[in-house]
């Protein structure tokens, strides 16, 4: 690991500035960041530990939403009594990602940020990562693919996106409040992560030198019938080989407002809107779950090792729906 500075400011303002020099990072818990430094992939000179910046509160806004501080833990927001109650969905997803040491490092800004697992990526006994070194090439678009992308991958990347919250996020239309030295905006989730395109080392929207600082959940209607089923190797502390969020607002026996989003599919995740909007209207008796999941992997385009995923992807989509509907 290459040496850096490491600092730990007590106010925004200096974190902010400091964040704004060139090859400073920001850290929360480290869960991914400190990995990335001990392989090379990750070369800081500056570290700005953001943990005592008063950014770990999780609390309700006036209008019915909750606001959860960046450096939040994520067991501290998987068993928050608001959480379970207005956003299950968001604390199963939670509960599903890492082991439960990581879960008390990692943050919500940090889970966030995380970055991809592919194989190539973080080793750099590989020389052809377009991520880690623009220009030189895709290793695992002609290589070992079974884990990588069947929806939204470009000739120069075929890597996805780690991260369970994320996909609860976007389903539930969480908005990202970032800051710098200049000011603060707000991203809505669908805007914050990116394909890979031409720019795969950019796996975000994210400023240099801009600090994420809270994230806001609006008032939900999808509590009561929202669910996230993760299919994994392994029954923990593994990626998600495909992830659905399903969210459905039902009134009755009607479905009033859906969203499905996937996960470990894209290099973000991907909201499966054509499908969601079919289940606007339909009775709850009515819905034709296998037709959802075959809709939700339209245009799918798998590589040489991940046809499976793309019948996975539907399938898992079924069942999630049936869950969701409380027909399981
Ligand atoms: Fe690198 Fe992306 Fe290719 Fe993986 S899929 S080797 S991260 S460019």
């Amino acid at each position: 690991m290459d040496t850096f500075e490491y600092l730990r400011p007590q106010l925004l303002d200096p974190a902010l500035a400091a964040g704004a020099a060139q090859n400073a990072y920001y850290i929360g818990g480290g869960t991914n960041l400190v990995d990335l430094m001990k392989g090379g992939i990750a070369r800081p000179a500056q570290l700005i530990d953001v943990n005592h910046l008063g950014l770990a509160e999780i609390s309700a806004l006036p209008d019915g939403g909750l606001r959860m501080g960046a450096a939040a833990r994520n067991s501290d927001v998987a068993n928050h009594a608001l959480v379970r109650e207005r956003y299950p969905l968001l604390s199963q997803a939670l509960l599903a990602g890492a082991s439960p040491q990581l879960r008390n490092m990692a943050t919500i800004g940090g889970n966030l940020l995380q970055r991809t697992r592919c194989d190539y990526f973080v080793d750099r006994g590989f020389a052809h990562c377009n991520k880690r070194d623009p220009g030189s090439g895709c290793a695992a678009k002609d290589g070992l693919n079974r884990t990588h992308a069947i929806l939204g991958a470009s000739p120069q990347c075929v890597a996805v996106n780690p991260s369970d919250m994320s996909v609860a996020l976007l389903a539930l239309d969480a908005n990202v409040n970032v800051r710098n030295a200049q000011g603060e905006r707000r991203i809505a989730i669908a805007d914050f992560h990116r394909l890979p395109e031409d720019h795969p080392e950019r796996d975000t929207n994210l400023q240099h030198g801009e600090l994420i600082t809270s994230v806001d959940l609006p008032k939900s209607n999808f509590a009561a019938h929202s669910t996230y089923l993760k299919i994994r190797d392994r029954a923990s502390y593994a990626f998600a080989l495909v992830s659905v969020a399903v969210a459905l607002d039902v009134a009755g026996d009607q479905i009033k407002d859906a969203r499905i989003v996937l996960g470990g599919v894209a290099h973000k995740p991907w909201l499966a809107s054509d499908a969601a909007q079919q289940l606007v209207g339909k009775s709850l008796r009515d819905v034709d779950v296998n037709a959802i999941g075959a809709l939700a992997v339209q245009g799918a385009q798998p590589l040489a090792h991940n046809a499976f995923k793309v019948q996975l992807a539907r399938s898992t989509t079924a069942r999630a729906l049936k869950i969701a509907l409380a027909l399981a």
